[in-house]
């Protein structure tokens, strides 16, 4: 896909709680562009599907699922929301129930392409901020800023666990960071559009970096 309109985009991808999310969130407002959060699409996917009960393997009913659904975000009270289908599905995409699920969903080719096609349509036309885990080397291969964030298993689960503890929820250390090395495999070793580092990103270990730090290194990377 050709970014013909010489519109920016930006793609940030790595492993499973390397701080994505958080530093796109900052980072696109003082950019000024969209910011789209792809996992959130992924995971709004499987949550249906489980709503729906259906099997990941029945492909007819996947399919018959991704043509009747429709994601949209929406900027409330400075809040980015997700709606599936018109529900309010952005606090229950985040359950570990979700996080178990969502690999085995996002490995379907099928899923792949429909995410794949929403999220460029997305970008049409408009400065956009992805993070994923293909958005640099799939979703948007001519993208001019790239950049792979990756920290140690022990800090991206440290991290994850302070975000549930904040949400008053209990946290098992040991067993977070077994559950995101299982999903980081999962995400790596699937056939189509696998976790991977584009050849032309540039990879950022933030294991020894505070988020204000990550964020600044990468605004100044981009003005520059
Ligand atoms: O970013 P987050 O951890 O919310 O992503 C949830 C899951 O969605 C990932 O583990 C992966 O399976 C899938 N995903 C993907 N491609 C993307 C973004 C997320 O396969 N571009």
């Amino acid at each position: 896909m050709t970014n013909e309109t010489q519109t920016i985009q930006i793609a940030i991808d790595g492993p499973a709680g390397a701080g994505k999310s958080s530093v796109a969130k900052v980072l696109s407002k003082r950019l000024g562009c969209i910011y789209l959060d792809t996992g959130a699409m992924y995971r709004a996917v499987t949550w249906a599907a489980m709503e729906q009960q259906i099997a990941f393997d029945n492909i007819e009913a996947m399919t018959q699922l991704l043509d009747t659904l429709e994601l949209n975000f929406k900027d409330e009270d400075g809040v980015q929301r997700l709606y599936c289908n018109g529900i309010d599905v952005t606090e229950a995409i985040r359950t570990p129930e979700i996080s178990a699920n969502v690999s085995a969903v996002s490995m379907i080719p099928i899923v792949r392409e429909s995410m794949t096609a929403q999220q460029r349509r997305i970008a049409q036309g408009a400065d956009v901020l992805m993070d994923g885990r293909d958005i640099g080397t799939t979703v948007l291969p001519e993208a001019q800023y790239k950049f792979f964030l990756t920290a140690s298993l022990q800090e991206r689960a440290r991290r994850r666990g302070l975000e549930l503890e904040a949400k008053g929820q209990a946290v098992d250390y040991a067993q977070l960071e077994a559950d995101i090395a299982l999903r980081d495999k999962k995400d790596s070793e699937r056939e189509v559009s696998p976790l991977r580092q584009a050849e032309d990103a540039e990879l950022i270990d933030t294991s020894h970096l505070s988020f204000d730090e990550v964020v600044e290194l990468l605004y100044h990377k981009i003005k520059k």
